[in-house]
């Protein structure tokens, strides 16, 4: 049994489509296919509809985290997709625009400019409000003479005194949400350095305590010898260890099936979840 329980269609960053996703990994051969798309589940319908007898979709979706300033990514597998909860947390990761504003209006006013959440809706307009309708309502005031003024790390550039990060869940919260809406959550790619700063293993022993299921060993991001750390790791903290490709189509070179999940896992996740069953393919449209 091939199974690969990690691939990107165009409802996120992968080239393929739901539909030609799972066409392709029947066609690859894999028996079990994971669509996790990234904080969305919009795939979904798509590829349950096209999908090939033989193969069968286990439904997810790849959260963008964040702990101690360290962005991260926890696959979900097969979670009640309407459970309201995790539903408006993707919802935020996805657009954050408006909760992002008025927590950087708060700053402002922390630090003295006497900004308002009506000022900068008014600036905003029609518009998706950002950065520069809050830069621009500091102008209005006074505060910095020009829009660029306000882009400096006295006040909303990135890192600055009034600036507020992008919405990403705590990994804490994340575990908690999935399991409310019956899912099962790994940690995906733990120990890909290329991408940033990783997660320290006392961080993820404090996840595995909190409930984390497993975490995606096999990947193309970790090398021989980080696999084998965290082969132990997994081991010593008592979980699952998961293999995949991290398909995203033809965006990056890995091609689907390149590592896979052992079936003992693969059946113990599907034992674990209670919020969705792995879909059984008839044929596809
Ligand atoms: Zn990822
Ligand atoms: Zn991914």
């Amino acid at each position: 049994m091939r199974i690969d329980l990690h691939c990107h269609s165009t409802a996120s960053d992968g080239t393929d489509t739901p539909a030609e996703l799972v066409r392709n990994a029947g066609a690859a051969g894999l028996d079990v296919v994971a669509l996790t798309d990234h904080d969305t589940t919009r795939g979904y319908a798509e590829a349950v509809a096209a999908l090939p007898s033989g193969l069968t979709l286990v439904t997810g979706a790849e959260l963008s985290c964040r702990v101690d300033g360290i962005s991260m990514h926890m696959l979900a597998y097969l979670f009640d997709p309407e459970e309201p909860a995790l539903l408006a947390e993707r919802e935020l990761v996805r657009d954050d625009r408006v909760p992002r504003a008025r927590a950087m209006v708060a700053r402002l006013n922390e630090l003295g400019a006497p900004v308002t959440w009506e000022q900068v809706a008014r600036i905003a307009g029609e518009g998706s409000v950002g950065r520069p309708h809050v830069a621009t309502a500091l102008v209005e005031l006074g505060v910095v003479p020009t829009v660029n003024d306000a882009f400096t790390g006295h006040w909303l550039a990135d890192g600055g005194r009034a600036h507020v990060a992008k919405h990403e869940t705590d990994p804490f919260e994340a575990i908690r949400l999935v399991k409310g809406a019956g899912g099962v959550t790994v940690f995906a790619h733990p120990a890909a350095s290329k991408r940033g700063r990783t997660v320290p293993e006392s961080v993820i022993a404090e996840l595995a305590a909190a409930g984390l299921d497993g975490i995606e060993v096999d990947h193309m991001d970790h090398d021989a010898d980080t696999r084998g750390r965290l082969r132990g790791l997994a081991a010593d903290l008592g979980l699952l260890v998961t293999g995949s490709s991290d398909y995203h189509g033809s965006r990056k070179t890995c091609v689907l099936g390149e590592y896979t999940t052992d079936p003992e896992v693969y059946g113990e996740i599907t034992r674990r979840a209670t919020g969705a069953f792995p879909v059984p393919g008839t044929g596809g449209v």
